[in-house]
């Protein structure tokens, strides 16, 4: 059987581990460096996770722990799937990290820093938080400022003194800003598209809502258009309390609108924060909208909540356009610019144009795409199967075997034609029960898939208790 090479044990790649497991299919899973790497090495010291711990779910697993209602720190999450690869037997090899996939003929060739190893078939699960993407005019900053990205990001004293531009406002940059703020830091917030969502609404958390109302369950197909999986991040924080920037600019937090220039010691906001404050609001309304609905179709008794009063601050309309770093003491910039995926090291047709991998349901034939079939084709014995089939059970029938098998395949069959497979009786020997036959197998398109001649032995009963 062919090995199945996992690159990555995050949850995705335990998770796959484990299902492979089930299926008997041999495999390991590369990690570059610990089990649950990102959760001990990408996140800052105070990291929650957004989500509460009773909807932290891998196959086979719940959380069985005593507080289903909090939320785990990122030393947690390493732990809790170090515990996980335990128990369901992961084959992990850790400290190891793959450089390079190509496609061989047999397979996929992946090439790791500690040598290159052969696989039938290679599951990417290198994360979709992959690369920290920080925007080119991070390089026409003042040279003498620190600049670090949320995956860098440990905590305020970490930081050199001095104030902080924190450039993104999703739920990172608002809980890096607040974090920053009431550590005493004068900190400005550079605020981009964001989504507001209430932390609790009529007694319950909002995931809680999400699960019920069937949010977490649904799938890309649904989606209206796949564009749809790229809207920002809801911001969110651990705890009951809902973050916002009206939480943010109470602190002590200064926000403005998008960055958008870098001149020597300044830096240009465009003039969104209005419209950004707004939009990401009306988020929330929808949000508490949908649950209302729902509440009234099904009857659930959830205590009724009055609506928060609509809000358009006198900071979002009056934030200057500029802000001058120097003047003002900022010496570090915090990129809570989110991530970007690279998949350049797979060397394979898999990612379009944009760079996104091709597939679906997380499968990609992209590779066979590219071939001159321009997709997967079954061939060969499993498109003649059929023949079998007519061979051993109509024509010759039972206790049929091939003698000899001569088959031109003129077409190809692709996952899911439907097959018609012709075998006719074109010569039978007196003296033996041996037949020749013209079989074929035909697409249900019309097209002929195979063609060819085979020769049979029919055994009668008694010459096979003989
Ligand atoms: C700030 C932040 C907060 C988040 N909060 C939540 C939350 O509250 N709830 C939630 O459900 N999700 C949250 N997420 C999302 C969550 O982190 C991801 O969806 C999740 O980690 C994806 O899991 P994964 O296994 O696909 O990838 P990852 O967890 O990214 O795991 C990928 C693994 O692959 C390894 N790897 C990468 N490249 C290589 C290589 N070339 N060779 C070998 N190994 C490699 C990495 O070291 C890593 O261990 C958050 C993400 C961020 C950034």
């Amino acid at each position: 059987m062919s090995t199945t090479i996992v690159i990555g044990a995050g949850q995705a790649g335990l998770a796959m581990s484990r299902c492979l497991t089930a299926r008997g299919q041999h495999h390991v899973v590369l990690e570059r460096g610990r089990i649950g790497q990102r959760w001990r090495r990408e996140r800052w010291d105070s990291f929650t996770l957004l989500s509460p711990n009773w909807q932290t779910r891998l196959p086979g697993r719940r959380y069985a722990g005593a507080d289903p209602d909090g939320f785990m720190t990122g030393r947690e999450v390493g732990d809790m799937l170090e515990d996980y690869a335990v128990e369901t037997g992961a084959p992990v090899c850790e400290g190891v990290t793959v450089t390079a996939v190509s496609p061989t003929r047999r397979g996929w060739r992946v090439r790791t820093d500690n040598g290159d190893l052969v696989a039938g078939s290679v599951v990417v699960a290198t994360g979709d938080l992959d690369r920290p993407a920080v925007p080119a005019l991070a390089d026409d900053l003042p040279g003498h400022l620190t600049q670090v990205h949320t995956s860098g990001y440990r905590n305020p004293d970490a930081l050199p003194p001095g104030g902080v531009l924190v450039v993104g406002a999703g739920p990172s940059g608002q809980q890096i800003a607040l974090e920053l703020a009431r550590a005493g830091r004068t900190v400005h917030l550079a605020v981009g598209r964001h989504k507001n969502l209430p932390r609790r609404y009529r007694g319950h958390d909002t995931y809680w809502w999400m699960d019920r109302m069937g949010t977490l369950s649904r799938t890309v197909d649904s989606l209206s258009e796949p564009t749809a999986t790229r809207t920002p991040n809801a911001v969110l924080t651990g705890g009951t309390r809902d973050l916002d920037l009206h939480r943010l600019v109470d602190a002590g937090v200064r926000p403005y609108g998008r960055l958008v220039g870098v001149r020597g010691n300044a830096v240009g906001f465009d003039d969104g924060l209005p419209a950004m404050v707004a939009d990401a609001e009306a988020n929330a309304v929808r949000f508490r909208a949908r649950v209302d609905s729902w509440v009234e179709a099904t009857g659930l008794a959830a205590p009724a909540e009055p609506a928060p009063p609509a809000r358009s601050p006198s900071w979002a309309a009056d934030a200057p356009a500029a802000l001058d770093l120097e003047a003002e003491g900022v010496s570090t910039v915090v990129w809570a610019t989110g991530f970007r995926r690279d998949f350049s090291w797979i060397h394979a047709p898999v990612v379009d144009d944009a760079g996104e991998p091709v597939h679906r349901r997380g499968i990609t034939t992209a590779p066979a795409a590219a071939t001159r079939f321009g997709g997967i084709v079954v061939q060969g014995g499993v498109t003649t199967a059929v023949l079998n089939a007519v061979v051993a059970e109509d024509l010759p029938g039972p206790g049929s075997v091939f003698l000899s098998l001569d088959l031109r395949f003129s077409a190809p069959v692709r996952p899911g034609d439907v097959i018609t497979g012709r075998v006719e009786v074109t010569a039978a020997r007196a003296d033996k029960p041996i037949t020749e036959l013209a079989v074929s197998v035909t697409r249900d398109d019309g097209v002929v898939a195979v063609t060819g001649t085979a020769v049979c032995y029919t055994a009668t009963p008694a010459t096979v208790s003989a």
